[in-house]
């Protein structure tokens, strides 16, 4: 294939869409663990799509599970049922909190339904509002979900942000307790950080929130937009710690690649929202919930999320190595497949440029951490092809060490 056609979709991509990311190679295929770039690059993606395509690109059981349900029936509004969204619906409640769900097409907008249902649940719980969020969390890009994310950089430039929101440090339980006020109606946490760094809540930090929550008659959140759905080796990151929200919300793989989102509430919370109170034209859209009904049955038949936790600990065994090897690499953070190299300089965006340069994707979690989401379903060829390019490229970022 010519380089002249690549770089005319790249100029296409970036003279005509706003330059909200730094894109880079041109990708028109995948298969798997590996997507195929136009100037006939390879690469092993252990972005997932970031943590999107959990089973792979193109795993034959969703791709079927689409295309039989475009022949059947693409949209049909919110104002009728169907039968992909019926059962999906069904599903999320068996393998989350026994109560009902609201579909949505993003994270940001699960998380947008999640703080709906918590004002209106607050209105009527002695007026509570505010939402008790964490220092580095991140939880979108719409208005109110980037004024509940607490990272500075999302935010800089779009003040006034909306009200309601409090912050405390993750992992600090007495910041929690501090933050919490007769005006807060909830505590929201990601039980491991994705964008903030690959940081795992502490054990006791859970279970505080939670206990905490109780005592004060308010609500756990979680947000497991990129923990979930298996990642850190449980179907939910909350499972590893015990306990559960009072609701939480998925997206990114739940739809197998296609836009999906939920907000998936307890029993007492499913009766909150009632018609007109929400609502959106696309969400729960039956070939999206035709492929994330696809995807349940394969975590199910092919045991994925214990299969992910086995590979968690066989790829952080092989990244601690690099620990071993380099001083610039400090430590290996994270849960499951959500895992993050953290290196004493600020060189993730370096060694990420090189990764693929070398032919494996890798995503970014801030300047200090590398952070990789690979499928899930990864094989033990991809884990070793991995570990080689990614000591390879350290080799060639921090040079050989004896
Ligand atoms: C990606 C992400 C979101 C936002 O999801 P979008 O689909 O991009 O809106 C929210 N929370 C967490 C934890 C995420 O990783």
């Amino acid at each position: 294939m010519s380089n002249e056609k690549t770089e005319d979709i790249a100029a296409l991509c970036s003279d005509y869409q706003m330059d909200t990311y730094a894109r880079t190679a041109t990708l028109v295929r995948g298969k798997g663990s590996r997507v195929f770039a136009e100037n006939g690059m390879q690469y092993l993606d252990f972005t997932s799509g970031i943590s999107v395509v959990n089973l792979g690109h193109a795993h034959p059981a969703v791709v079927e599970a689409i295309k039989g349900q475009a022949e059947q029936l693409v949209h049909s509004s919110n104002l009728f049922y169907n039968e992909p969204v019926g059962r999906l619906a069904k599903k999320l409640s068996q393998v989350g909190l026994g109560g009902k769900c609201f579909l949505a097409n993003s994270g940001a907008e699960a998380n947008e339904a999640m703080i709906k249902l918590v004002r209106l649940w607050g209105s009527a719980n002695g007026g509570r509002y505010e939402v008790v969020c964490m220092r580095n969390s991140f939880h979108g890009r719409t208005l109110a979900t980037l004024s509940a994310t607490g990272q500075s950089k999302v935010q800089k430039g779009f003040d006034p942000l909306m009200p309601g929101f409090a912050f405390a440090t993750f992992n600090d339980l007495e910041s929690v307790k501090a933050a919490v006020t007769d005006k807060t109606a909830a505590v929201l946490i990601e039980c491991v950080q994705g964008e903030g760094g690959c940081i795992p809540a502490a054990e006791e930090f859970v279970q505080g929130v939670r206990a905490l929550c109780d005592e004060k008659g308010i609500l756990m959140l979680c947000d497991e937009i990129q923990c979930g759905m298996g990642r850190t080796g449980k179907m939910w990151a909350f499972e590893h710690y015990g306990v559960k929200p009072d609701a939480f919300t998925a997206a990114k793989s739940l739809g197998g690649g296609l836009p999906l989102g939920a907000l998936i509430a307890s029993p007492a919370l499913s009766g909150v929202f009632t018609p007109g109170s929400h609502g959106s034209t696309f969400g729960g859209n039956p070939v999206a919930c035709a492929a994330s009904l696809a995807v349940f049955k394969v975590y199910d038949e092919e045991k994925i999320v214990d299969h992910a936790a086995e590979y968690g600990e066989l790829f952080r065994k092989g990244l601690e190595a690099f620990v071993e090897k380099y001083d610039q690499v400090l430590e290996v953070r994270g849960k499951g497949l959500l895992l993050g190299l953290v290196l004493k300089d600020p060189d993730a965006q370096k060694v990420q440029d090189e990764l693929r340069n070398g032919g494996l994707l890798a995503c970014v979690a801030g300047p200090h951490v590398v952070r990789f989401l690979p499928p899930l379903n990864m094989s033990e060829d991809d884990l070793e092809e991995a570990l080689e390019m990614i000591g390879d490229t350290l080799d060639i970022v921090y040079g050989e060490e004896e």
